[in-house]
């Protein structure tokens, strides 16, 4: 709880936009660009649950993205990326994406 409490502070402190994750077609996109740039892509855990840092390796730039699931089960996600600074659904946080849903499935993210 307290965790939660502490990235939506942080997330909103750097005026970064949560994104609803439910527009499959937006989804469906970022999954696809993520898989062909995959290569470039290195998703790395950080000390904090539901957070990663994404580094796009072809261009040394290092991205955050946040996870968050609502009590109602509503899914958000954000990273500071242009792209995720205007509320679209990037190529990292759906490369994120994939290692959260792993570690979800091993009930390791509670
Ligand atoms: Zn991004």
């Amino acid at each position: 709880m307290a965790i939660k409490v502490k990235i939506r502070e942080l997330a909103e402190k750097r005026g970064m936009k949560m994104i609803e994750l439910k527009n499959q077609e937006q989804l469906k996109n970022a999954i696809k660009r993520a898989k062909v740039d995959r290569k470039n892509l290195l998703v790395q855990l950080t000390s904090i649950a539901r957070k990663y840092r994404v580094v796009n390796r072809r261009n040394n730039q290092v991205y955050d993205v946040i996870f968050r699931v609502n009590a109602d089960g509503k899914r958000y996600g954000q990273c500071n990326c242009r792209a995720g600074e205007i509320g679209r659904i990037c190529k990292h946080l759906a490369a994120a994406a994939a290692l959260n849903t792993c570690l979800a499935e091993q009930g390791l993210l509670n």
